[in-house]
């Protein structure tokens, strides 16, 4: 990091507009470098830290590598007890994965993934017998001449994607397991084992706890192999397929019995938010907050996801700006309000550390006045190509209609940024408002400002790396969000919150 030379600061005047020669803010911005920035991108991007998945080795490496630049640069940790010098908020996740799991005819048990496929969230408390009644395609009219309440159905349904109606129909009479053949052959179930594997013996993160309850009144859906199906019936599958074809259904079986065993495991992980504080001046007590997320999506193989826009450059912004901050403090010209500078953990995994953090907030959230978020600030779209002078900016007028007039006003007078609000829009397919870690903070009526470049071709692949960083427009891009920090936490007033967020339109 380079260090920031004395600058001489002409004697303090009333400003009326922002910037004029003796607007301090502009000499502090321009500590904000190229050279720094690449110098934090080559490590944070570097083949060594391994794609940064959360709760992996490379995570803990950037996370260190975070801490050790707050440190160096003078920040405060200000997580009581937290590791890392008070740097680290730890973040503990959870992941729900398949447990001992199997389906089991009169003479033969098929684990989970041989032969059986389970899909849904329940936990049988052991096993459990049921007598089995098969259903036909499972259509209504298959499911009005049979008594299913208490039993197991088998539905041999079209393809892959077609058995969520009979699904819900079971559900809806009464019947406790669904089992459905969904392929052609035994050759197609296993493709779609093996998919399948892959996808849900992983399981997936989450920052509640999970029950880990018995007793649901459905169990959800085994998929099972074709023969399977016959095997159950002791009978061949081809007869129970033409029985539907001919309309004689209830005549293809005799009755039959199966037991199924459904359990989970819960595993607990281990992962860090990284926080840096610097305390303001008469108006400490509130907080600007600004946040990146350092994680990112890992190896695949011997392939590196090094996620160097995504999102290595809105934490190498973060971490710019901070020493930003940290210089003007240093020079008497420290900020008003307080600044928490957050690098969070989880992103990729579903906004789990910002989640985290807004459960468990460090300073209080109705004291945050602000969160700048940046994810993805160092590369240009193809819409912007022929004109690269551009950020995206969501979420600033969405609960503060002030905010998004400061936002506006800073870059008007700073960086003359063609500001795009595409993404903005309410009814926008991609919903970007409520997908990066701003939105822990925007649900609860924290006012928000994202900083995007829009997505490019190397999005979350193993492409996105350095060499294709503008570290001109990434440095300037992480300018007007400083500008927009230094007004935000030098002004009288925090911006007035006039429309509230309905909790309920946003949630996903
Ligand atoms: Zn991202």
């Amino acid at each position: 990091m380079k260090k920031f030379l004395i600058c001489i600061v002409g004697a303090f005047l009333a400003v009326s507009t922002y910037a004029q020669s003796d607007d301090p803010s502009v000499k502090f911005a321009e500590t904000i470098t190229q050279d720094d920035m690449y110098e934090n991108l080559s490590i944070l991007a570097s083949d060594a830290l391994e794609g940064r998945e959360t709760g992996e080795r490379g995570q803990k490496m950037a996370a260190a590598f975070i801490a050790s630049q707050f440190q160096e640069m003078g920040l405060q940790g200000p997580v009581a007890n937290g590791g890392n010098s008070g740097f680290y908020q730890g973040v503990t996740l959870y992941t729900v994965k398949p447990g001992d799991i199997y389906a089991k005819s009169k003479d033969q048990q098929y684990a989970n993934f041989e032969g059986v496929v389970y899909y849904g969230k329940s936990a049988t408390d052991g096993e459990k017998t049921k007598d089995i009644v098969f259903v036909g395609a499972g259509t209504e009219e298959d499911f009005k001449n049979v008594d299913v309440k208490g039993k197991a159905v088998l539905a041999i349904v079209a393809n892959t994607r077609a058995w969520r109606g009979p699904a819900e129909l079971a559900e809806k009479n009464g019947a406790e397991v669904l089992f459905a053949v969904n392929t052609a052959s035994d050759e197609e179930f296993d493709g779609l084992n093996n998919q399948l594997k892959h996808y849900l013996s992983g399981g997936s993160l989450s920052v509640q706890k999970p029950a880990q309850e018995g007793g649901a009144s459905f169990d959800g859906v085994f998929f099972v192999k074709p023969s399977l199906a016959g095997d159950i019936f002791k009978t061949k599958i081809e007869k129970l397929r033409a029985s539907i074809e001919d309309g004689k259904v209830s005549k293809a079986t005799k009755p039959a019995k199966i037991s199924y065993n459904i359990s989970t495991k819960v595993e607990e992980m281990q992962t860090e938010n990284v926080l840096g504080y610097l305390e303001g001046s008469d108006l400490k007590d509130e907080l600007v907050v600004l946040t990146a997320h350092y994680d990112h999506v890992g190896v695949d193989g011997e392939e590196v996801y090094n996620g160097a826009d995504d999102d290595g450059s809105g934490t190498s912004a973060v971490i710019e700006i901070a020493e930003a901050f940290v210089e003007a403090k240093k020079a008497g010209k420290g900020p008003r309000r307080s600044m928490l500078f957050m690098l969070v953990t989880g992103e990729e995994k579903g906004l789990l550390g910002s989640e985290y953090y807004a459960e468990n907030p460090v300073f209080p959230l109705e004291n945050t006045i602000v969160d700048l978020n940046i994810d993805m600030i160092g590369r240009v779209d193809e819409k912007h190509e022929a004109n690269p002078n551009y950020v995206y900016l969501v979420g600033a007028d969405r609960l503060s209609s002030e905010l998004h007039e400061i936002s506006e006003k800073v870059n008007e007078t700073y960086t003359q940024f063609d500001l795009d609000y595409t993404y903005n829009d309410e009814n926008h397919p991609d919903r970007i408002y409520y997908r990066s870690d701003h939105w822990n903070f925007a649900k609860n009526n924290v006012p928000i400002i994202f900083y995007f470049n829009g997505v490019h071709a190397d999005y979350h692949k193993p492409t996105d790396t350095i060499d294709k960083i503008n570290f001109e427009l990434l440095t300037k891009r992480a300018q007007l969000v400083f500008h927009t920090a230094w007004v935000l936490s030098n002004r009288d007033q925090r911006p007035v919150v006039d429309k509230l967020q309905d909790q309920k339109v946003g949630s996903n």
